[in-house]
Order: structure tokens, then sequence, then C-alpha cells
């Protein structure tokens, strides 16, 4: 839908008409899903980021760089200047090269990591990697997740409460220790937590403890890497129009209405998120450390 609109993120407008509101047919993917075979299409500005030297020379790891938020991620570093690694499932490979395309067509340069970051081994090789073919790492963006909606308490598989914990946040956990060895001060870590950390939905109570526990943890690794001159903060998103939505994200009956309860009333696109991470990564926010930004169309957090 959004292809034909190409206002950049620094052009003065309404927010509330800046992306038109969306009633999403019911649909379904198998986990993790594609951007490419998602009803509507979403902006990941692709076509309207526009850069302004915020991350130059930066040597960026990316998780979930594919799709969604860390695919707006991906294109918004690349054009203020950051060299990107990205990460993600092999079954992803159609999403990532795409990203890879719009980073590479920004002037920069894209490496493509496919593998499962539930795997604490994964995570260990994916730093190494990324470190090698970036030639260092100064900025970090822990943005992979896994959500799968489940109605009735009784029915939450064992699996899936350790699966989510396992990509949500052991991997977190994982990934920044191994990279932070090899950051020199100035760096920045960026995680990816929700709304949902502080207002959990009845049905996705294994998602909703991982995001809680990533804002803490967010808080708690800030302290503890301010005095190398490494921050640590997090973004937390709230309805964003991405695959993680149709691949069980959602009862199949919201989608309709997904977003629509925000204050602004419409869901929001993966663009709207990469400001605030390029904010948290960026020299200039040399001040914020341990910070949630919200960014979910005014729904009020504590
Ligand atoms: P998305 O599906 O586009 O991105 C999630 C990505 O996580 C996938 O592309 C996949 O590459 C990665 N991933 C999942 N399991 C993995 C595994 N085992 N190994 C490696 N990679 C794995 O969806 P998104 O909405 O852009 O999600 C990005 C982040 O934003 C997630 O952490 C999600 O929890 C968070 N978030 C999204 C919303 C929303 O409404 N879309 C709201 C709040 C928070
Ligand atoms: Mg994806």
């Amino acid at each position: 839908m959004t292809d034909t609109q190409h206002t950049d993120q620094l052009t003065f407008q309404n927010p509330v008409t800046r992306f038109p509101e969306i009633s999403p047919p019911q649909q379904d993917q198998p986990e993790p899903g594609l951007d490419q075979q998602l009803a509507p299409q979403t902006d990941r500005g692709q076509h309207s980021y526009r850069g302004t030297g915020r991350l130059e020379g930066r040597r960026a790891l990316i998780t979930g760089a594919d799709s969604g938020i860390g695919a707006a991620v991906a294109i918004a570093f690349a054009r203020e200047g950051a060299d990107v690694a990205l990460s993600y499932l092999p079954a992803e490979e159609a999403d990532a090269q795409e990203i890879k395309g719009f980073i590479e067509d920004s002037g920069r340069r894209a490496f493509l990591f496919p593998g499962d970051i539930s795997d604490p081994a994964f995570c260990t090789t994916l730093v190494e990697q990324a470190v090698e073919a970036l030639g260092g790492l100064d900025a970090l963006v822990n943005n992979a997740g896994r959500q799968i909606a489940v109605e009735e308490f009784a029915e939450l598989p064992d699996e899936q409460w350790t699966q989510t914990f396992a990509t949500n946040i052991h991997a977190i956990f994982r990934i920044s220790q191994a990279a932070v060895e090899h950051m020199p001060p100035g760096s920045t870590i960026v995680n990816s937590t929700s709304v949902q950390a502080y207002e959990p939905s009845a049905h996705l109570l294994d998602y909703a403890s991982t995001k809680a526990a990533i804002n803490n943890f967010t808080k708690g690794l800030a302290q503890s890497l301010a005095p190398q001159g490494i921050r640590v903060n997090a973004v937390a998103p709230g309805p964003i129009w991405t695959p993680l939505q149709v691949s069980d994200g959602q009862p199949k009956e919201a989608l309709p209405e997904f977003g629509k309860s925000t204050p602004l009333g419409r869901a929001g696109q993966p663009t709207e998120l990469a400001p605030a991470y390029v904010f948290l990564s960026s020299p200039e926010s040399s001040y914020v450390l341990g910070e949630t930004l919200n960014v979910n169309g005014g729904m009020p957090t504590p």
C-alpha cells in the first residue's frame, strides 16, 4: 500500500494520516512469516527514510533484520552511514535478500547470517562472523522475537514457553555477552521490548513475560556496561504491522482491528520505529542509558 507514499520522516505532517488506517484481511503464514507475502504490504522506509549522517562509519549487527521493524532499522542504519550484518532464520532468505539490496542501493555493505538464535552455539558464531565481516562491531540491535497467541492458559505448551524464552531473552543475553568483548567505548546496544511488558494480553503470557524481562535486563545491563562507555537502551513498540502478527502472533479474528484502539487510531508501520533505534544508537544520545523509548501510537505506559 505505502509503496506509492514516499514522504520522508523529516517532513512536517499529521501523524494520524501519515499512514492510512489498515484493515488487514484474515490471513495465516507459518512461523516466522514473510514480509513479501503480507497483505497489505508494510512500509519499511525503503522509499522514504532520509539519512542525515548520524551513524557514519558504524558497524551494526541487527537480529530479525529481514522483515518488519528490524528491516526498517537496517535500512535506516544504512542510510545513516552504517554497514549492517543481518541475522534471520533460513526460511526468511527471500526477505533478507531484498533488504540486502536496499542497503547496497544506499551505498553501504550488507552481510547475511541465517541461523537460529535459540541455539546458544549459533549466538556466538553469529557475533564472531559478523565481527569478521564488518571489521569490528560498535552497534548491536537485539530485535528478533517470536510471538504465538494461545487463547487458554491451560493450553500453553511447555515447549512454547521454553522456546519463546530461548529466542526472546536468552539469546539477547548470549549475543550481548559475545558482542561486548569486541565493542569499543561509544558502542551501543538497543533491545526490542514491547508495550506487552506493561500491559500483558491474556493470550500472550510467554511473550509478554519475556518483554518485561528485556526491559529489566536493559536497565541492569546499562548500569553494568556504563563504565566501559557502552550504552544499553530499549525500544517498546505498540501494534506495528509486520509478519509477526499473521504467523499466529494474534488471533485471526483480531487482525482487521489491529492497532485501531490506539489514540492515533491506526497500526504503526515499521519505518516509524526506525528513528528511535537510530537516536539510541547515535552519539547524540550519549547521556541516555537504561531507557525504554515507547513508540506505540499513544498508549499510556508507566
Ligand atoms: P518480524 O516477524 O518481522 O520480525 C521478527 C524476526 O525475529 C523475524 O523476522 C525473524 O528473523 C526473527 N526470529 C524469530 N525467531 C528467531 C530465531 N529462532 N532465530 C533467529 N531469528 C529469529 O516482526 P516484528 O514485529 O518486526 O518484530 C521485531 C521485534 O519487535 C520483536 O522482538 C517483537 O517482539 C517486537 N515487537 C513487535 C510488535 C509489533 O506489533 N509488530 C510490538 C511490540 C514489539
Ligand atoms: Mg522475518
